[in-house]
């Protein structure tokens, strides 16, 4: 039977200034993590921990060193500071430093500061030079500091490294360590990590010692509570299948985070999102610190409905009610898809997860399925005359009548919320395979919310499918060239 005591956070140990905050911040249950970690935290143990995002870690570390910090007499010193959290992304330490503030609520005076690249130093520069409670930092720009005599960490008596497999991804390795040695022995250590990578157990037998092993799942574990479903489509095609899930009502696409795999990439699908009339914010690597917040606040608050992001840029966001997460393309590393469906389905919510698979992708689907241990439910078809040329409808069998031709572009131009059979819009705003037949192009929206669907993109060929509009695609292109060359 559940321990009742230990269902509170005043039973965990913490001071009640603390617990205080906490149930004025609507905190009164601690979660698995916190309820493992806080105790043996608050005796001054080191932590391994395996948690991602949402398993309510950052109060597993943040309680026990606000905790700690109460405890101590006096200011901190000059150029020095009291705690040290490093976070791998800009975006996740703002996240931790709003966290620790909240918890630490009105009462508790606790003076933190953001060290971030991509910013100016000043401000950071100015601040630490009084004395600080807490850095949140990024690696690089911490050493920065360092090496430039801007921050000693010999007073450090905390030392957290919150996601420390995606900071060793992101090749901070040396920082990470050259941070550690400064701080010296006497520091408590806890290390934070999605997953057990053996470098990651390397870092932690040379940072921690003795160290409590803490394990959690995000709260309402992400697997058993996110719809997960995989349309396949032609690259191109995926503008097309995005944009009549978004029109689809009943898909109830409220809140949105599309993922790309690359920068450029993500620029592009919210290029497109605009022209295609849907408001969209990207948030990404080459976006100043200034325009992440903006895009993170307008998505946070409604204002935005779809936010484009970068795999790197996305790690730790925390915002709450997002309906459904779109990977708009497969992440190079199959570890990623499962730190992007994490964005939805928090908090015991429940969510979707749709991802678009070209058939150059299907390599990295199946990566996927083998590290969730899940075969994923497939829908629709990868487009094989999608990289045909151009053609007028009188080719296509079957054309929806309206559908938008090469030889009527025009017509219909705007309409990208009607669904369109795979209709790949070309940059001279003419369709491609505008005209296959109105069930295959039904296909990507209503078939998507049919998770029973054969796994495996294994549909059996239509008798007037894909294979005889290939067929007939190449006698056109053909009798085409011959018509251009004055031959028909
Ligand atoms: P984290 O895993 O630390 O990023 O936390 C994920 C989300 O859960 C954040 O929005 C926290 O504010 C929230 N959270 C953390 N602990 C609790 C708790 N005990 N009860 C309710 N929400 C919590």
């Amino acid at each position: 039977m559940k321990d009742k005591s230990l269902n509170d956070f005043i039973s965990l140990g913490l001071p009640t200034l603390i617990t205080d905050s906490l149930t004025a911040s609507g905190f009164t249950e601690p979660t698995k993590i916190q309820t493992q970690a806080i105790p043996k935290l608050l005796e001054g143990r080191d932590m391994m921990g395996i948690a991602q995002t949402g398993s309510g870690k950052t109060a597993a570390f943040g309680l026990p060193i606000l905790a700690g910090i109460m405890g101590l007499t006096g200011r901190p010193r000059p150029m020095t500071t009291r705690a040290l959290i490093l976070a791998p992304t800009r975006e996740l330490a703002v996240q931790i430093e709003e966290n620790l503030r909240k918890f630490a609520g009105s009462k508790m005076k606790l003076d933190t500061v953001l060290v971030l690249g991509g910013v100016s130093r000043y401000h950071q520069v100015g601040k630490i030079a009084k004395g600080v409670d807490v850095v949140v930092a990024t690696p690089g720009r911490l050493k920065d500091l360092m090496d430039d005599n801007k921050i000693r960490l010999n007073e450090t008596r905390w030392l957290v490294l919150d996601e420390a497999d995606r900071m060793l991804d992101m090749g901070f390795i040396a920082p990470v360590r050259a941070i550690a040695k400064q701080i010296g022995l006497r520091r408590q250590t806890m290390l934070f990590s999605a997953t057990m990578a053996a470098e990651v157990e390397d870092l932690a037998k040379t940072l921690l010692k003795d160290p409590i092993k803490v394990e959690a799942a995000p709260q309402g574990s992400t697997v058993v509570k996110i719809d997960q479903r995989v349309i396949m489509s032609g690259s191109k095609a995926k503008r097309n299948v995005l944009n009549d899930l978004l029109a689809d009502e009943k898909e109830g696409m409220e809140r949105v985070i599309i993922f790309s795999r690359t920068k450029h990439g993500a620029d592009r699908v919210t290029k497109n999102l605009a022209i295609d009339g849907h408001e969209a914010a990207a948030i990404h690597g080459n976006k100043s610190q200034n325009a992440r917040q903006a895009a993170l606040k307008g998505f946070a608050n409604g204002s935005v409905r779809i936010l484009v992001a970068t795999d790197i840029a996305a790690r730790g966001i925390d915002v709450q009610g997002i309906t459904h997460v779109v990977n708009y393309e497969l992440p190079d590393d199959p570890e990623n898809y499962v730190h992007r469906i994490g964005r939805t389905g928090r908090n015991g919510a429940s969510g979707i997860a749709i991802t678009l698979c070209d058939g150059t992708e299907k390599s990295k689907l199946r990566d996927v399925e083998r590290l969730i241990r899940r075969t994923l439910p497939v829908s629709g078809e990868v487009n094989l005359v999608e990289e045909a040329p151009v053609r007028g409808a009188r080719n296509s069998p079957g054309a929806p009548s309206g559908a938008r031709t090469a030889r009527n572009p025009k017509q219909n131009a705007r309409k990208f919320n009607t669904p369109r059979p795979g209709g790949e819009r070309t940059k001279g705003g003419a369709s491609r395979d505008a005209n296959a037949p109105r069930d295959a192009s039904a296909g990507p929206a209503r078939d998507a919310r049919n998770p029973l669907a054969p796994a495996r993109s294994v549909k059996p060929p239509r008798a007037d499918g894909l294979k005889a509009k290939t067929r007939w695609t190449t006698a056109a292109k053909k009798s085409a060239a011959r018509n251009r060359r004055g031959e028909g």
